[in-house]
């Protein structure tokens, strides 16, 4: 059942809107309310897209010609926003019925804040290299049908990794791709690695707490597929560091039955490697390869 509508405004003033349960008629507009049930609309005299916490100003991320976010709409339902262009954003509500009908992948830029992360010798940290291909990993994934984007972090601020499991958790996406460049005390490693869950090594007690409520275990098996699939998809056109999936205990990957993995887009302690990660059509271009091994992963199963 489709309980959704349709909307397009324009962000000065006028708005426009085709809906089977809202119309809103022109000299009106849409409001986000944030409440203690997520996000709710209402129809008010004032619009300010900075309300959408995805579309504030510092988000650079979302400023792309196609973005889309997934917010939650009271209790069941939720909203996807998509910007059409420069003028327009589409907003469309829908019941929780129709969530399956998305594959929700939950982007995970490493770092951030006060922890910086990795350094390269010429200056450049981990943290803004993890944003970066965030933010084009996100256009090269929306260009897919079907995607909705969540994320741990849009801008420059401080997670520890249960802050990052907790969205996780809340979320619940079908996918999670943590985001990180690797270092090394040598200046020699190099490559393109894919890390999944080492299960033999157990949870420490904060993750087993923040895991209490939920049942199951993490998804190795799905995991490992994707993890293999962007492997396959990169051999031969990046340099990898391992041309199979690694394992580690890491806390972002716990999260019970939702396919996990952490990238390492490469070594910032390798000088050649971190003026490649500095290069944005490389970055461009890896996240088109991963973004495409993972959709037909995830079409094939
Ligand atoms: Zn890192």
């Amino acid at each position: 059942m489709t309980k959704s509508f349709f909307c397009t405004f324009f962000l000065l003033f006028h708005l426009v809107c085709a809906t089977d349960t809202y119309t809103l008629s022109s000299d009106e507009s849409l409001v986000i309310d944030e409440t203690d049930f997520g996000y709710h609309l209402r129809a008010s005299s004032s619009l300010s897209l900075a309300e959408i916490p995805a579309y504030a100003e510092n988000s650079s991320i979302l400023d792309t010609n196609e973005s889309s976010i997934l917010l939650s709409v009271n209790k069941g339902s939720f909203i996807r926003t998509k910007r059409l262009d420069a003028k327009h954003v589409e907003i469309t509500v829908h019941d929780e019925s129709e969530k399956s009908d998305y594959f929700t992948v939950l982007l995970d830029a490493g770092h951030g804040g006060h922890d910086p992360g990795a350094l390269s010798q010429s200056g450049m940290f981990e943290k803004d290299v993890t944003l970066d291909f965030v933010k084009l990993i996100s256009e090269s994934l929306l260009k897919h049908r079907g995607v909705n984007l969540m994320y741990t972090r849009i801008n420059d601020t401080t997670l520890s990794k249960y802050d990052r499991l907790k969205i996780i958790l809340d979320a619940q996406p079908d996918l999670v791709i943590s985001v990180h460049a690797d270092a090394s005390t040598s200046n020699l490693p190099s490559g393109f690695g894919v890390f999944v869950l080492d299960q033999n090594k157990s949870a420490s007690m904060r993750s087993i707490k923040l895991l209490e409520p939920f049942d199951g275990v993490p998804n190795y098996t799905d995991s490992t597929g994707y993890a293999n699939a962007i492997i396959k998809q990169l051999k031969n056109k990046v340099k990898l560091h391992a041309d199979v999936a690694k394992t580690a205990p890491l806390v972002v990957l716990r999260a019970p039955g939702i396919p996990s993995m952490l990238l390492e887009l490469g070594f910032l302690s390798n000088a050649d490697e971190a003026k490649l990660l500095a290069n944005k059509s490389y970055l461009k271009t890896l996240s088109i390869e991963v973004a495409h091994a993972i959709m037909q992963k995830h079409w094939a199963a």
